[in-house]
């Protein structure tokens, strides 16, 4: 079925009538003006592969192995692979809603992932609406009672605070105004934490927290995550629940959400070294809640003994600190200027590289790490 494209006069009306599907609806602003080629697969719109690389100026897709798909051109990558949701764009591990599929010997993407993921990873300038960002809030995990994760070094909690003073002290610096949802070693309710960012306007909110697995030791790596969409599973599940459904305050941004949690990643991938697990889609209350763009940063794994050594290593700390501040900057860019946040490429250049991290010693007795000696 072939369908106008979103910003044509008419098209959405249209559109809705013909396929009496409200979710289309709420892709319809993030996709591009143009007559794409729906093919349908278990009742979700999907498009081509090809037709992706022609509008984007990829190329013609490579194939190093059966299962995958390479593509390249206009100064933008992508890497697929059939059957899975793990998809690299310019460079970085996103997850996607939907498996990509080979049906008749081509490659399909859903629709929902086109608009919400591949759209503003490949064009940020063109997303629209975005409000400008007078103000940062930085949401330290956990405190008071309730400890997080915890490390051989120390708990999750004092860790995330430590991050959002380092954070905080970097954004100062370039004239920033940053509120922290918790300065101390208390207990904040979750939708406490929220109603911080959604009492102003023109903010944005990182939450910061660690990671940590009861099963699988070695697990690790950072990843972070943006509100999911409406109409797509979160990244954890496989198959649409009901929940999925229900459009949250979050939802309103999550373009803008994805928008930074893009800018922040790159510039994490760029600086930090330690494994990097993705862009991911979460519904937690924090970012489901928050009414500003949003996202939850997972610095490592605390119960991972290289990631938990990474992080006891205030070197680390602060070259992770760094690059967090820095993505919101370029998030900042992007939202009030219209310039492209930077990407990984770009932060490794040598002549912006950083020097090796120095690995901490082996565990000093609980707590020691130095944890306190920024300004409260
Ligand atoms: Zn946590």
């Amino acid at each position: 079925m072939r369908f106008p494209g979103p910003r044509s006069a008419g098209g959405i009306g249209r559109l809705c009538r013909i396929v009496g599907r409200g979710l289309l609806v709420i892709l319809l602003g993030a996709l591009p003006a143009r007559a794409w080629e729906i093919k349908s697969f278990s009742g979700r719109d999907h498009v081509s592969l090809e037709e992706i690389a022609t509008f984007y100026g990829l190329g013609e897709a490579t194939s190093p192995d059966a299962k995958t798909r390479k593509l390249k051109g206009s100064g933008r990558s992508l890497l697929a692979t059939l059957n899975s949701r793990e998809m690299e764009i310019n460079g970085i591990r996103h997850w996607l809603a939907f498996p990509v599929l080979e049906d008749d010997g081509k490659v399909y993407v859903s629709r929902l992932d086109l608009g919400k993921t591949l759209e503003p990873a490949f064009r940020p300038t063109r997303i629209p609406e975005f409000p400008p960002v007078s103000t940062v809030i930085l949401d330290p995990g956990h405190g008071g009672r309730d400890n997080g994760a915890r490390s051989p070094y120390e708990h999750e909690k004092n860790f995330a605070l430590d991050i959002a003073r380092r954070v905080r002290n970097a954004l100062q610096k370039s004239g920033i105004r940053v509120i922290l949802t918790r300065n101390s070693d208390s207990f904040v309710e979750l939708a406490d934490r929220a109603a911080v960012a959604s009492r102003l306007k023109n903010a944005v909110f990182v939450s910061l927290h660690f990671n940590a697995s009861d099963t699988n030791p070695a697990a690790k790596g950072f990843e972070i995550f943006c509100v999911t969409p409406r109409g797509a599973p979160s990244t954890a599940y496989e198959q649409i629940r009901e929940r999925d459904m229900v459009q949250e305050n979050g939802n309103h941004h999550d373009i803008h959400s994805f928008a930074l949690a893009n800018a922040i990643y790159h510039s994490m991938l760029g600086r930090v070294e330690m494994t990097d697990r993705g862009v991911k889609r979460a519904r937690f209350a924090v970012i489901r809640l928050a009414e500003v763009p949003s996202v939850l940063v997972e610095g490592g794994f605390l119960t991972n003994a290289d990631d938990a050594r990474k992080v006891a290593s205030k070197q680390w700390r602060d070259d992770y600190a760094t690059s967090i501040a820095r993505g919101i900057l370029e998030y900042k860019k992007l939202a009030e200027n219209h310039i492209s946040p930077r990407e990984v490429a770009a932060y490794r250049n040598p002549e912006t590289a950083l020097k090796p991290i120095v690995e901490a010693v082996p565990p000093p007795p609980v707590p020691g790490v130095g944890l306190r000696d920024l300004p409260q």
